[in-house]
């Protein structure tokens, strides 16, 4: 199973979040190999009170997890 994480990317102007994919198993890293912090985790305003900033997802966490799945079907 996996489970997303976001961050903030400060390596982007303005600060971006990005969506990394992490598995349950091994929640210390992510599948791209970044090493997580919990201090670091961004949990995006879900009740509408803040307007969504734009969201990036993670290339390689998202390439991995389609490999993975990908080997499971066959
Ligand atoms: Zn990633």
């Amino acid at each position: 199973m996996y489970e997303m994480w976001a961050e903030q990317d400060p390596a982007v102007t303005p600060p971006t979040v990005v969506w990394h994919v992490v598995a349950k198993d091994d929640a210390s890293t992510s599948l791209c190999g970044r090493f997580l912090e919990p201090a670091q985790r961004v949990v995006p305003a879900t009740d509408g009170s803040e307007p969504a900033p734009p969201d990036r997802y993670c290339d390689p966490c998202l390439v991995t997890v389609r490999e993975a799945m990908t080997a499971a079907a066959r």
